[in-house]
């Protein structure tokens, strides 16, 4: 690292290396990776294209009239495949958050960092949209090789220019999934002077993803991302990565061997350093930076082949398969994370489908706890804050269950709700006045509503009376 650094300079050179992206002193080791074109990378390709169609379609697709996904954070309201989500229902979806986590704890343990690799939009924007933008203007298309490190000033301009148009459809895509189409559509018709907010978040977006994609890039993956952090913690020894088989590969050489003395199969030409996009050097081991792209695999592949060696050298493989230990999927965190996420599933699967219909939640009514009328009835007010969940128009039905003697009815005509519709609906309870005084002044009740469709809620109160 201190090879960088002028030796008047001030500057305490590093004893090690602190990112691969950072010089000795402090500034950006801008990278520009060649392309190695080899099998892994024609088909994360074609995994890449059929994601971005993904993404870009996504928030267009309806079911049930709704949209499949909706984060609509404003509203608080969340859709998914159909189904909207309130703050009401953190339980549900605190079971989908933890049936994700363990799913992405599974799919980390079996199979390392395939989800940086090749399904990620950061990595699937980045390698296969912008970075071959940069070889457009560079002139290296279909050649595999290195971009030109610098282009004269029209050619900078055009291609800002389309990493602008690009950046511009990323932002109303990304914005689409919080604000859902129809707003988006909306927006679009409008000039930016007559919706200057809604403007100011789509520029900001655009500029954001502007700056990700044509500065800051491999930085996301290495600095900023928490799951990369995280991965010291979710690989084991037997988890699948990118991997240089030192054992086959070292003593490393340059040219032909001498004499006798044995060598191993890598002639240290870097190639696989030259298109890592993460600036590393795989040969070193199994490091956080590495974003298992295989692009090291092709590189290294392509050489085997030119000096007629057998393919592998850097491959995918464990690293105790590596070490020659026996190589088995089956483990305890490769059974109990899926074991953790079927049940979690199963459980959000059970409370939607028997609890989805409506929501029905009791709260107090203003004035007096409760009234005695004139004819020595108890009386008490609440309030039922009512929410259609269903797609269809409801009109609700309620009835005291317990305790005997006691009833309910809604203070005005049966509430009708429209699809997504919430009220705050009133309730009158009447029950003889005598019910509470064995009960130090209150007494449990459960009241069941029900819509049309013959779904049912119960909920508990306490009727309040003379103690
Ligand atoms: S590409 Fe293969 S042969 Fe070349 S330096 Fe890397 S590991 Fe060695
Ligand atoms: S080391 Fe290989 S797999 Fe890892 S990021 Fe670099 S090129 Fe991709």
């Amino acid at each position: 690292m201190s090879a960088n650094i002028d030796p008047h300079s001030p500057l305490i050179p590093a004893q090690e290396m602190v990112l691969p992206t950072l010089q000795g002193d402090g500034k950006r080791r801008w990278l520009n990776p060649a392309l190695a074109t080899g099998k892994y990378w024609q088909r994360r390709r074609l995994l890449a294209y059929a994601l971005i169609a993904f993404f870009v379609t996504l928030p267009h697709l309806r079911l049930g009239g709704k949209p499949v996904v909706l984060l609509d954070i404003v509203s608080r309201e969340f859709t998914f495949l159909g189904h909207t989500f309130y703050p009401t229902d953190s339980g549900l979806l605190l079971l989908v958050l933890l049936t994700v986590f363990f799913s992405i704890m599974f799919i980390t343990a079996v199979g390392g960092r395939v989800w940086c690799g090749w399904g990620c939009p950061q990595t699937v924007y980045l390698e296969f949209l912008f970075r071959p933008i940069d070889r457009l203007f560079a002139g290296t298309v279909g050649k595999g090789g290195k971009p030109r490190k610098s282009l004269d000033a029209a050619l900078q301009l055009g291609r800002f220019a389309v990493y602008l148009v690009c950046s511009m459809f990323l932002a109303h895509t990304f914005l689409s999934y919080f604000i859902g189409t129809d707003r988006l559509a909306q927006w679009m018709r409008l000039y930016p002077w007559q919706h200057p907010t809604a403007f100011g978040i789509m520029a900001g977006a655009t500029a954001g993803l502007m700056y990700n994609f044509m500065f800051f890039r491999e930085q996301l993956c290495m600095v900023a991302c928490p799951y990369g952090r995280l991965q010291s913690v979710m690989l084991d020894r037997r988890s699948l990565i990118v991997t240089y088989d030192i054992h086959r590969g070292e003593p490393r050489h340059k040219g032909k061997a001498i004499g006798e003395s044995k060598v191993g199969d890598c002639i240290d030409c870097g190639h696989c350093t030259s298109v890592c996009p993460t600036g590393i050097d795989i040969r070193n081991g199994l490091q956080m930076e590495c974003i298992h792209c295989t692009q090291c695999i092709d590189a290294c592949d392509a050489v085997m082949g030119r000096i007629g060696k057998p393919q592998g050298l850097i491959r995918y493989s464990s690293q105790d398969a590596l070490s020659g230990k026996q190589h088995s999927w089956i483990r305890a965190r490769t059974l109990i994370y899926p074991a953790m996420a079927l049940v979690t599933s199963a459980l959000f699967l059970m409370l939607l489908t028997t609890k989805f219909a409506f929501d029905a939640r009791i709260l107090s009514a203003p004035g007096a706890p409760y009234a005695v009328t004139a004819t020595r009835d108890l009386q008490n007010n609440f309030r039922v804050r009512l929410r259609n969940r269903s797609n269809q128009e409801e009109t609700y039905s309620i009835r005291m269950l317990q305790p005997t003697g006691a009833s309910v009815q809604w203070s005005d005509v049966a509430p009708t709700l429209q699809p997504n519709e919430s009220k705050l609906v009133p309730i009158m309870i009447h029950a003889p006045l005598g019910i509470t005084a064995a009960n130090h002044g209150s007494v449990q009740a459960t009241v069941e509503i029900t819509d049309q469709s013959g779904h049912a809620r119960q909920i508990q109160l306490r009727i309040l009376g003379p103690g």
